[in-house]
């Protein structure tokens, strides 16, 4: 199974994704952490990226392409992932799909992570004085939600298009989102194996919707 997750910083992909990745046992790429990496290793990688994450902007399209894409490889042969993060723009959207295609491994299904802004702000404050993050500041989040708005929001329509989408309600306790996120997940599996397939074409209605 190869899911994506996409939400706004603070909407709790990175706690979700952890748990999908333990409970389906798939790979968890975070294109966040794995910049992080980069920059907190010195790679020449690393500096680049970093100016951009420090103002809350996002970092170029090829530079992440080109990083997500030997993980998915790597994660695919091994039984699938949970992407956190990564698209972040239609630029890399398209590209990735493209990719995916080309290699057969397309992905499975989208969850997009809903939640209110002022909500977001809270727990981002909250992030900031545990994480020590130097791109949790409360004028940089601002930004990084203004970013996400304008670059990443739009894949919400891009991959209702392409019928995967899923939007997950992420308010509320941590444990009751799990359950949902599970249970859709367990759901699309068991329509996958039903239909004989792994290529989902179909409309995603999941649990509980109508
Ligand atoms: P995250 O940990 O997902 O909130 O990502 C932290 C920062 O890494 C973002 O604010 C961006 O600067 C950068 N980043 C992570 N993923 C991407 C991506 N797919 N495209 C561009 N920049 C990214």
């Amino acid at each position: 199974m190869r899911v994506l997750l996409i939400g706004p910083p603070g909407a709790g992909k990175g706690t979700q994704a952890a748990r999908i990745a333990e409970h389906f046992d798939l790979g968890n790429i975070a294109t966040g952490a794995l910049l992080r990496e980069q920059v907190a290793n010195g790679t020449e990688l690393g500096k680049v990226a970093r100016e951009y994450m420090d103002r809350g902007d996002l970092v170029p399209d090829d530079i992440v392409i080109e990083m997500a894409r030997d993980r998915m490889v790597q994660a695919s042969e091994a039984g699938g992932y949970v992407l956190d993060g990564y698209p972040r723009t239609l630029a890399q959207a398209e590209a990735a799909y493209r990719w995916a295609v080309a290699k057969g491994i397309p992905f499975d299904l989208t969850l997009y992570f809903e939640i209110e802004e002022e909500e977001l702000l809270a727990r981002l404050a909250g992030r900031a004085r545990e994480e020590h993050r130097s791109d949790d500041t409360e004028e940089t989040v601002r930004h990084r939600l203004e970013v996400f708005a304008a670059q990443t929001r739009p894949l919400v329509d891009y991959y209702q298009r392409r019928r995967i989408l899923v939007r997950i309600n992420a308010v509320g306790p941590i444990d009751a989102i799990s359950e949902q996120i599970f249970a859709t997940l367990h759901w699309h599996k068991a329509r996958a194996m039903a239909a004989g397939v792994n290529r989902p074409e179909w409309a995603l209605d999941p649990p509980g919707s109508s």
